[in-house]
């Protein structure tokens, strides 16, 4: 059975992308959900797993920036389990990043604010990049490559974001069994071209508290699906993925 290669990335953390007021909650409670992530991934049967984390900034969409201590311990952790950190957005604002056509100077301002306030807690250059919402267009794909910085956008969504309070619908805000029904359903559909094409596909997921509570059972869903359609599933970060070499 040939292999199918696999890169897990996980956008919006290291808080949770669905948390929606951070106020007054300890550093702990801001990191239970990326906490029981990284335990998933070094415990899953499939795994243990080494995955991409695309970090965003302390700005929008919290009323009260979280502290910068959580930020630190969240990419802390991620490191020590052997992830690797990729950029994402300073300010997560679909206003901005949907309007990349007439916004430019912001977006650039937005990715170099992102990089500035994340490189000190990585501690080295941080070489890939995944614009939010697959947007911010030719000004984030030109930052990207002014900046020597690897730019993605994902290959298979398992549309675990569908309930984001910054999403444009929150489909399943109020059904999680509805939503996980939903992204089982479809993920082999979503995966079947890509174990086709060569090289590894990523797979996008998001820190949240609901993606946390899937996460075991989605892996075990991308295993089933990829040997379901012949090949053996294999879980990678190419170093290509993650910088231009
Ligand atoms: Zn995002």
């Amino acid at each position: 059975m040939t292999e199918a290669e696999w890169i897990l990335t996980f956008d919006d953390g290291p808080l949770a992308a669905d948390m929606v007021d951070a106020t007054g909650l300890s550093d702990a409670e801001l990191l239970t959900p990326l906490d029981q992530i990284l335990e998933t991934l070094a415990t899953h049967p499939e795994g243990p797993i080494k995955a991409v984390f695309f970090v965003r900034g302390p700005a929008y969409p919290w009323p009260t920036p979280p502290p910068d201590s959580a930020f630190q311990k969240g990419i802390d952790r991620i490191l020590d389990e052997g992830h690797f950190i990729g950029l994402h957005a300073y300010r997560h604002d679909p206003e901005l990043w949907w309007n990349w056509l007439t916004r430019a100077p912001e977006i650039t301002e937005d990715l170099d604010r992102c990089r500035a306030y994340f490189e000190p807690m990585v501690g080295a250059d941080i070489t890939v990049f995944r614009p939010p919402y697959g947007q911010g267009g030719i000004p984030a794909f030109d930052w990207a490559q002014e900046n020597n910085v690897k730019y993605h956008l994902m290959d298979v969504d398992t549309e675990d974001w569908k309930h984001h309070p910054d999403g444009l619908n929150l489909l399943w805000e109020n059904d999680p069994v509805g939503h996980l029904d939903y992204m089982l359903h479809f993920l082999p559909s979503k995966m079947w071209f890509h174990t086709l094409s060569p090289g590894a596909n990523d797979i996008l997921f998001h820190v949240s508290e609901r993606t946390a509570g899937f996460l075991d059972r989605l892996i075990e869903r991308v295993s089933e699906a990829t040997r379901l359609l012949g090949h053996e599933p294999k879980y990678v970060v190419p170093s290509e993925y993650v910088r231009i070499s």
